[in-house]
């Protein structure tokens, strides 16, 4: 690492959709803005995905990753905590251990970088008298919400969930309450508590970085900038939209051969993908609809399953997800046997940035998670928006109501199980039918929009390059010409 380089230290808290976006964001800097970058992880050890994307981010190694040891929360989580109590929980307990990490770095850092869920570490950059910046991993509305919630708490009585009025957010797009994301279901749970922590904590840093670009969420991102409208809640600091920062095709370290060699006898654009991100699981009865309703449907899938679970949407996130599954035992009876032919099933997880940037598949139905949202987008595929959890309902509203690249079912999938006819319409919109042309259309004009946004001097370019500036770094392109 070369000392006279500025270097940024950035810390992603446990899961994927916050480490994947954190090491690109730290492999950016390196390699278009002349940083040197060393990225603390806290890892939940016991994703696969994890460990196989910290290990494909080995190299080439273009950043420093070290992985914080793992702290024992056991004691100090209720049995029923929800997933922001423990990710919040584990970032509180490695707080001491980053400390020292940063402490003891032969080169100390210029700048301290950390995601949603480790705002309580921005007092370590205080301590060392660092400047010190937030990055949202997901998108601009996701801030707005975060940034206001402490007033939302002031102003709205009783529960979120029971208001009949959407709530407005300054300059954006008004939140209904069904849309609520998870920390907010419950104001008595530990993870609302958390949550209305951090958006008192992610305007004290001196700038926001977020994943998005500004000819996606243009209005938005003016009200955060806007001290009429959103400036004030945000401190007035700049907003930095740095993204599309996707994985980047080719970089799974396990890809299946079989299940690619099928792909590319398929024709183009035919074949939808079906996920539900690093974490999402679905009911016995909902997969069971899910099968029926992609073999009515008649188009060719890739499917990957996970068992199905009772309670959480989401009870696949800290789990192993490896071995012991065997899909015939939940699907339904001769379903993979009759779509042999046209589908493939994949247990647990697969090479998602490469199926979907595969010429073949031409629809995505997704969990809504940003990462898979992006990588949706940047790859020109519509989507059928089935959130789950976190922040992922807001994220279908943007797909659906802004963006206009979805579809998505009448009642939400958390709440109702979808039915069959439900989803074999919705595949035919997005695949084949007339009445889909608009969406298939509309997220190709997206997916150039986003290249543009990244190539040099444009938007997302300008703005990584702006922010680098503050500390003497000069962009590589810039060096050239
Ligand atoms: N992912 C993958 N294979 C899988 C499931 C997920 O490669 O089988 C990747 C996916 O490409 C994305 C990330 O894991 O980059 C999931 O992030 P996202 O924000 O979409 O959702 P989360 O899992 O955080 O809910």
């Amino acid at each position: 690492m070369e000392s006279s380089k500025p270097h940024a230290v950035l810390l992603s808290s446990p899961g994927l959709g916050h480490l994947i976006p954190v090491l690109e964001l730290g492999k950016r800097l390196v390699t278009h803005h002349n940083f040197s970058a060393t990225i603390f992880v806290v890892a939940s050890h016991t994703s696969v995905g994890e460990s196989q994307v910290l290990k494909s981010s080995m190299s080439p190694q273009l950043c420093d990753i070290i992985e914080l040891p793992p702290v024992d929360i056991s004691g100090r989580l209720d049995d029923d905590a929800e997933i922001v109590t423990v990710i919040s929980v584990m970032m509180r307990e490695s707080k001491p251990l980053l400390r020292s990490a940063i402490s003891a770095m032969k080169q100390p850092p210029t700048v301290l970088i950390v995601d949603l869920f480790g705002s309580e570490a921005l007092e370590i950059a205080e301590e060392l008298g660092i400047p010190k910046y937030v990055f949202m991993a997901s998108n601009a509305w996701f801030i707005a919400l975060t940034i206001y919630l402490p007033a939302l708490d002031k102003k709205v009585k009783g529960e979120y969930v029971d208001q009949t009025e959407p709530f407005q957010i300054p300059g954006c797009k008004s939140l209904k309450p069904e849309e609520v994301v998870d920390p907010m279901l419950d104001r008595s749970n530990q993870q609302y508590s958390e949550y209305l922590r951090i958006g008192m904590e992610f305007p004290k840093g001196d700038g926001i970085l977020v994943n998005t670009w500004e000819d996606l969420q243009r209005t938005t991102l003016a009200a955060l900038r806007d001290e009429k409208l959103l400036g004030r809640f945000a401190n007035n600091l700049p907003i930095y939209p740095v993204g599309p920062l996707t994985r980047p095709v080719g970089s799974s370290t396990s890809k299946d051969q079989q299940l690619f060699a099928w792909l590319a006898k398929q024709p183009s654009e035919s074949v939808i993908f079906v996920s539900f991100g690093s974490g999402g699981t679905l009911s016995y009865k909902q997969m069971t609809e899910l099968a029926w309703g992609l073999e009515l449907s008649q188009q060719r899938f890739i499917w990957v399953v996970r068992p199905p679970t009772v309670t959480n949407s989401n009870s696949a996130f800290f789990t192993s997800g490896n071995g012991g599954d065997d899909p015939s035992d939940y699907l339904p009876e001769g379903f993979i046997g009759r779509t042999n032919e046209v589908g493939q099933i994949v247990p647990l997880w697969a090479s998602q940035v490469d199926i979907l940037s595969h010429p073949s598949v031409g629809g995505f139905l997704s969990h809504c998670g940003w990462n898979s949202i992006l990588e949706s987008i940047t790859n020109g595929v519509p989507l059928i928006a089935w959130p789950l959890y976190s922040e992922q309902k807001m994220n279908a509203t943007l797909l659906t109501e802004e963006l206009g690249v979805a579809v998505r079912p009448e009642t939400l999938p958390s709440k109702k199980v979808v039915e069959r006819e439900e989803i074999a319409k919705m595949v035919r919109k997005i695949m084949v039918e007339e009445e889909g042309f608009g969406i298939r259309a509309k997220v190709k004009e997206l997916k150039q929009s986003a290249e543009k946004a990244l190539s040099e001097g444009a938007s997302s370019h300008q703005a990584l390059s702006k922010f680098a500036e503050t500390f003497g770094c000069v962009s590589l392109a810039d060096m050239r010409n």
